[in-house]
């Protein structure tokens, strides 16, 4: 008989301890988090630009950037937007883990935080599957990536609580069938909050923006809930 060894369980108990820790520094510090999802090119700092921008002066933003390589692109756009900014280079891991975010909340000011975005490695696999600590898992679905990304990733829809779908600007010039797309969605996970938004023109950015601020509204009130 083979001896086998359960080293991804302990890896992601390890994991889930740490990620309790940060829980708990967000909520001492009245910071509510969230963790933002997607496959890479659907838009994720675009959406966080647009975010950063049209919560300034009504809330305070912090940002940690997850990325493969050792790149500072995307920290730069949303530092320039006018959030406290952290780079994590994964050295090629393919998602953030909670010892990760530990080291990045070291590096920020949270009593000067309202709003903290965790911007994941770009991955509809695994980012689902590792807690961070933060209170929201948020996946940004894009029209140009097709309709059939439910049915292909259902791990990734069914561990999120928001669904943004961006890029409706594209639906005039893309296949892409919204019903086969809502149906699969639906099928997986029916208390998604939904905002189909475009960062082009705008539309639908403000109901998102709403959204997020009730909801560091209710956290504050109830860090608990
Ligand atoms: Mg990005
Ligand atoms: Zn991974």
């Amino acid at each position: 008989m083979v001896k086998q060894i359960p080293i991804v369980e302990n890896i992601l108990s390890a994991n889930d301890e740490i990620a309790v820790k940060n829980r708990r520094r967000l909520d001492e510090a009245g910071v509510y988090g969230i963790n933002l999802m997607a496959s890479p090119g659907a838009g994720k700092t675009s959406l966080l630009e647009q975010t950063i921008q049209r919560l300034r002066g009504r809330l305070r933003v912090a940002v940690i950037e997850g990325d493969t390589a050792a790149t500072s692109i995307d920290a730069e756009r949303t530092e320039k937007a006018g959030a406290a900014s952290v780079q994590i280079n994964t050295g090629g891991n393919c998602h953030l883990e909670a010892h990760m975010i530990g080291m990045a909340l070291d590096q920020l000011d949270l009593s000067e935080v309202d709003l903290l975005v965790v911007e994941n490695v770009g991955n509809l696999v695994c980012p689902a599957g590792w807690k961070l600590g933060t209170h929201r898992n948020v996946l940004v679905a894009s029209i140009p990536e097709g309709d059939d990304k439910p049915y292909k990733y259902p791990g990734m829809y069914h561990n999120v609580q928001t669904l943004i779908i961006n890029k409706i600007d594209l639906l005039p010039y893309v296949p892409f069938n919204m019903d086969f797309f809502q149906k699969g969605v639906a099928a997986l996970n029916a208390d998604l909050t939904t905002f189909p938004l475009s960062c082009v023109s705008g539309e639908g950015v403000d109901a998102w923006i709403d959204w997020l601020v009730s909801a560091v509204e209710a956290h504050r009130t109830n860090p608990a809930g």
